[in-house]
């Protein structure tokens, strides 16, 4: 166990550094009056840290809750504490860059009216999407216009593959990662010290509307320069990094690295709790090597889109230096391991890091953890299966439990082993045999409430805020019933899918056992784009493919618009065909037969029983 290095008060320096004003506007309101953002939600955090919450992440969140204006060096400011990312704004000739307009269009338009109150009514050039994930990028018409962007009065600049990348997440797994989410960043909970106390990357997630802009400019390259309001730009791009499309850039007349979420106060995800695709641990600390052989030698400073900034350049070349050493260490020590036998769990118990990498605050697991992604690199490499023929084909977690509790001679003798373990201290024990209880008989209310305080325990010692909410949120569900999962899927993300993603969104909710017997050949003719689809249901699975002309049957015309509209249930086919949106040539029953083997998606799915 590494003993915090709490004689280094250095984060609570920078974290005050450049401190410009606070808003007075505390609470940030959606239209319909729903607070969706509250700037003094975590007051509580002040003093030592109580018996419920681990000192460490204490600490972090006290750190995250500094709201307001900041100057970073002259002419580049942050707007910090206004959701779970930061905002950056760089001053030009004539107006401005705004690099990350957190997630939702009200806490964007809140955090740029404090920039504008201190600083002036500057008009905004361009926006600067970080990278793919929608804290960057969802607030952004709280501060610009579509019809702005269109006039070419703003960019938006934004890493190649972006919008391929920020719309597929929501395509494919999207809904269960939005329910995971829920879990990870407590948004839903009571805030508090025996709640929730911040995600360690941020406090929480706003809950106002995301919105997206596409991108104008694409940066595909390193080295790739750009001039905007007369401030200069040079681009790394980092993709499959902490994102599948990142960047990084560098303002050489400020000497400012914009490190994206490549960097942060935290040691970050290989695989995110909500769940995502595995990240390369390993790339993304050879781009972090890449950054400091490109301006490690004229940096002063280096801000990123989470957390406060690092100043000067021994101490910020380190800062890249050290997280850039954790990843590898990670990634290499996990495969010394993995070629040695172990498998995740084993590793994730035993590696430990560096003494002088533990003995920086910013290498702590506060969003990331070594546990889980040590887990994550093993998966990436070797997948689900540990190799051992007695795990390869166990029972699902219901029939595994009624097994379990048979064996443990009933519920009531499981629930006292259980509660042994409890009184012991040994929480994950209790919460795995409590596990088995309900997921074999989930009314028992005995179990129900064992387990929510043996998961309440392990928050409290979770120095992980993901952990920690994981924890709480799975407690609040077995005590409380559920909490219900905000969608983040808002009009402009479902408005960008391209073709390609409406039809494999349809696939992959075809009822496949229903569809067994069908066989429907539909032709799709987009007539804002000039392209022809078809589309094939065929032994339960949808194919598609683009064609030069219709196939033989039903042909469907009209626009990208449409097709999503009919697609996602805001446009009624019957209007449309009578309005003239759309066309249809042939046997118009294929649409309703393939839309009635749509199935429903469960955007509150349970999770800690079954
Ligand atoms: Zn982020």
């Amino acid at each position: 166990m590494s003993v915090l290095p709490w004689d280094d008060a250095q984060d609570f320096e920078d974290v005050e550094r450049g401190f410009v004003a606070r808003s007075d506007e505390r609470q940030v309101k959606a239209a319909d009056g729903r607070v969706v953002w509250d700037l003094d939600a975590y007051a509580f955090l002040d003093g030592p840290a109580p018996e419920t919450v681990n000192p460490s992440l204490w600490r972090q969140g006290q750190l995250l809750t500094r709201d307001g204006l900041f100057e970073v060096v002259p002419g580049i400011y942050q707007l910090r504490g206004f959701d779970l990312s930061v905002m950056s704004v760089i001053e030009g000739d004539d107006g401005v860059i705004v690099i990350d307009p957190l997630i939702s269009k009200e806490t964007a338009a809140a955090a740029f009216a404090l920039y504008r109150r201190e600083r002036g009514d500057r008009p905004i050039r361009a926006v600067i999407y970080t990278h793919s994930h929608i804290d960057h990028f969802g607030g952004v018409k709280g501060i610009v216009s579509q019809d702005d962007v269109e006039a070419g009065k703003v960019s938006i600049i934004a890493p190649d593959g972006f919008m391929e990348h920020a719309v597929s997440e929501n395509v494919f797994a999207g809904t269960a990662m939005a329910r995971r989410a829920g879990y990870m960043y407590g948004a839903a909970l009571d805030k508090g010290p025996t709640g929730q106390v911040g995600a360690g990357l941020g406090q929480t997630t706003s809950t106002g509307e995301p919105t997206l802009i596409p991108p104008t400019v694409d940066i595909t390259t390193t080295g790739q320069e750009l001039t905007v309001a007369g401030i200069r730009i040079v681009f790394q791009v980092t993709p499959g990094t902490e994102a599948p499309a990142e960047m990084n850039f560098y303002f050489p007349d400020h000497r400012a690295l914009c490190a994206a979420e490549n960097t942060s106060h935290t040691l970050h995800n290989i695989l995110t709790l909500r769940g995502a695709v595995v990240r390369d641990a390993h790339d993304w600390a050879r781009y972090l090597t890449e950054t400091i052989g490109l301006w490690g030698d004229d940096l002063e400073v280096v801000f990123a889109s989470h957390h406060w900034p690092t100043w000067g350049r021994e101490r910020a070349v380190e800062f890249l230096a050290t997280q850039r050493d954790m990843y590898l260490y990670l990634h290499d020590q996990t495969l010394r391991l993995i070629n040695q036998g172990y498998v995740g769990s084993e590793i994730a118990e035993q590696l430990e890091m560096p003494p002088a990498l533990a003995a920086a605050w910013h290498t702590h697991g506060y969003y990331g953890s070594v546990s889980h992604n040590v887990k994550a690199i093993y998966q990436r490499y070797l997948g689900w299966y540990e190799g051992n023929p007695a795990r390869l084909w166990r029972h699902p977690p219901e029939a595994a439990a009624s097994r379990y509790v048979e064996a443990m001679g009933g519920a009531d003798a499981a629930v006292a082993v259980a509660q042994k373990a409890y009184n012991d201290g040994d929480y994950r024990w209790a919460v795995e045999l409590l596990d088995h209880v309900l997921f074999a008989d989930d009314s028992h209310a005995a179990a129900r409430a064992l387990q929510a305080g043996a998961m309440e325990q392990l928050a409290y010692g979770a120095e992980n805020g993901t952990w920690r909410n994981a924890y709480l949120a799975g407690a609040a569900e077995l005590r409380h019933g559920s909490f219900g999962t905000p969608t983040t899927v808002g009009p402009d993300l479902l408005g960008a899918l391209t073709v390609t993603q409406v039809f494999d969104s349809v696939a992959i909710r075809i009822d496949g056992p229903r569809a067994w017997d069908e066989h429907l050949t539909l032709s799709w003719v987009i007539s804002d784009t000039g392209a022809t689809y078809v589309t094939e249901l065929r032994n339960g699975a949808l194919n598609q493919r683009q064609v030069d002309v219709p196939a033989p049957g039903p042909c469907f015309t009209l626009t990208r618009a449409a097709l999503i509209g009919l697609v996602t249930g805001t446009l009624d086919a019957a209007r449309a065909v009578a309005d003239g949106t759309l066309t249809i040539a042939g046997d118009p029953t294929g649409l309703q037969r393939l839309v009635s083997l749509i199935a429903p998606v469960d955007p509150n799915f349970a999770i800690v029983t079954p």
